[in-house]
């Protein structure tokens, strides 16, 4: 704990509730300050308008009867609600969620009871002022340009990386729609691969060019008339054998894109895995070389994807390279990809940019990495994970209004498309405000900066990096992943010379004995070969094990709990959880 003070250590302390609910006196006074002016609000809307319910009311037989029974059944759901993962306790290091911080706790709460459905300003005054107030601390947070960055809240960061793709598609969509009609009409020379990447400047050039109304590109839109007929039309046009775009996204995606892809008609082979490198990392050149294999089999590149803070062991691609290479193919070719970065756990590691000493807990790449993060198309970002932020929020983000654009619908019983209703740009249709309203409150209170959130994040990073050296010091054979970039940690043990399916078993057996006496709850990941070959074959090479297996299960943790480290309890849980995996080894 050398590099936080104790004025900051303590400041961190009033962010959360704690493990023993220690904050509680304080919580619940503000949680009274939030019922209480729910009660007033109401009060003083139509304050002539009369009870509804009497006090003679209260005294009726089936009233008291039916309030007795709910309060019965509330004490059976809190009794079941026991059972529930203690996902605040430092003990709980599994996923990537734990304690809630109180500002979230307060502002979701806050909004929750006004209940405002952020589909539309029919439906939401202030909830949907507070979203776009909550989506510019982000893109501030990010560092995007505040003027002209677009976003709104989803309910997670799979909705998000839905959204990005479905806004690639409206781009590359209306591009080659474009290309397809001026070729058809003699307007242009371009093949399928140019006009599928023209961008938008070109696009507005060419329609301002030849005055053409945009429902003339109809027929040639995969989107918005028939696929089928569009694509006989592009065959033609371009003498080619279309076969569709491709998806370039590294094989350490989330499972999130296989969806996304899929469902937004693209079927899985249009997905196409960049390979990692020895680090486990998106290998530049191979998203070099895959980009030129789409050139030359006709096939455009409907999105490009960097991940900064994978799922798996929590690590960043040099999303700064591939921004690079995005430009590059811009400058040289003008061919325009969108570049996508699924930041939804690591772009909250942007607030501790700000900070010399924390910045020192991250390597230079990464740093780039995320300093990086402002000049994609496309964001997305999980306040439900490192935002402390209750389920369910994650949010999209987007360069400007242009790539905000999806196909239009309409719904005649809701009306107004301009400002504040999202409705017409937003997958999700009815949508809450309580995670604006947790995220705008946080951003006030403590701050999306280096000094707040900066500061429980390179916390949590300092606990990982002590903890990977008590583990290395304790655990005989222990072999930690050396590049989990941010706060998830992943080790094995492996004596010398094993081979790997009976190291698989054994983290499967510590795994399954750490939750089965539920002292501490870790998780297990599974790396395969046919995506981290050249990172697990390195990573064998350490204890000269044996390859006899397709891939290699590791013990992960997440270190978000900021009370993990904490001197002050009775208990240090560092050497707590060493002990217990001492006991399990052994
Ligand atoms: C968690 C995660 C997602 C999916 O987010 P949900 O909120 O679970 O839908 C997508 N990408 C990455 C990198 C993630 O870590």
């Amino acid at each position: 704990m050398s590099k936080t003070s104790l004025a900051e250590e303590l400041a961190l302390k009033s962010f959360f509730l704690g493990p023993m609910a220690e904050n509680a006196p304080w919580v619940k006074s503000q949680i009274d300050e939030i019922f209480s002016h729910w009660f007033d609000w109401r009060k003083h809307q139509f304050p002539f308008d009369g009870k509804c319910i009497t006090t003679q009311n209260k005294k009726n037989p089936e009233f008291i009867h039916y309030r007795n029974n709910l309060s019965k059944e509330l004490l059976s759901l809190l009794k079941k609600l026991e059972g529930e993962i203690p996902i605040f306790s430092p003990r709980y290091i599994g996923h990537m969620v734990s304690e809630i911080s109180l500002p979230a706790l307060l502002g979701h709460l806050a909004a929750l009871l006004r209940n405002p459905n952020n589909i539309s300003g029919e439906v939401s005054r202030v909830g949907i002022k507070l979203e776009r107030e909550a989506i510019e601390f982000l893109v501030k947070m990010i560092g995007a340009n505040k003027s002209s960055a677009k976003g709104h809240f989803t309910s997670g960061g799979t909705v998000a990386n839905i959204e990005a793709v479905w806004r690639a598609r409206y781009a590359l969509d209306h591009w080659l729609a474009l290309g397809t009609y001026l070729v058809k009409n003699n307007l242009a020379e371009l093949d399928v691969w140019q006009s599928a990447h023209m961008g938008w400047e070109k696009f507005d050039r060419f329609i301002n060019q030849h005055h053409i109304n945009i429902e003339d590109l109809k027929e040639f839109s995969l989107v918005a008339s028939n696929p089928h007929k569009a694509v006989k039309s592009i065959n033609e046009v371009f003498k080619i054998d279309y076969l569709g775009p491709v998806a370039l996204v590294p094989s350490n995606k989330h499972y999130s894109w296989l969806k996304g892809i899929s469902l937004l008609g693209f079927g899985e082979e249009a997905f196409w895995p960049i390979d990692l490198d020895i680090t486990g990392k998106l290998c530049l050149g191979n998203l070099h070389t895959k980009i030129l294999k789409a050139k030359s089999e006709n096939r455009p590149i409907l999105m490009i994807t960097s991940v900064l803070g994978t799922t798996e062991l929590g690590e960043f691609d040099p999303v700064h390279k591939v921004n690079a290479l995005v430009q590059d193919f811009r400058e040289k070719e003008n061919i325009h990809f969108w570049h996508h970065v699924d930041a939804a756990y690591g772009g909250f590691f942007c607030t501790l940019l700000g900070d010399e000493e924390e910045r020192k807990l991250l390597s230079p790449d990464n740093i780039k990495a995320l300093e990086s993060v402002k000049y994609a198309d496309s964001i997305t970002l999980d306040p439900h994970k490192l935002g402390y932020v209750p389920y369910a929020c994650g949010a999209i983000i987007v360069k400007d209004e242009r790539h905000y654009m999806v196909s239009q619908f309409t719904a005649p019983y809701i009306t107004g498309s301009g400002e504040g209703n999202l409705w017409l740009k937003t997958l999700e249709g009815s949508r809450p405000a309580t995670g604006a309203a947790a995220m705008w409150l946080t951003a006030k209170s403590i701050g999306l900066n280096a000094k707040g959130y900066g500061k429980v994040l390179a916390t949590s990073i300092e606990t990982k990096l002590n903890l990977e050296k008590i583990l290395k010091k304790s655990l005989k054979d222990c072999y930690l992943i050396p590049h989990c970039d941010s706060n998830v940690l992943c080790f094995c043990i492996a004596p010398n010379g094993e081979v790997l399916s009976a190291t698989n078993k054994r983290s499967e057996y510590i795994y399954n004995e750490i939750s089965r006496d539920q002292s501490f709850y870790v998780s297990k990941t599974s790396l395969s070969f046919s995506s981290y070959k050249k990172m697990i074959d390195q990573f064998i090479s350490s204890w000269q094990g044996i390859i006899d297996d397709d891939h290699l299960v590791l013990i992960r943790i997440v270190i978000m709990n900021p009370f993990f480290s904490s001197q002050d309890g009775k208990i240090n849980y560092s050497n707590a959880l060493i002990e217990r995996l001492q006991e399990v080894v052994s």
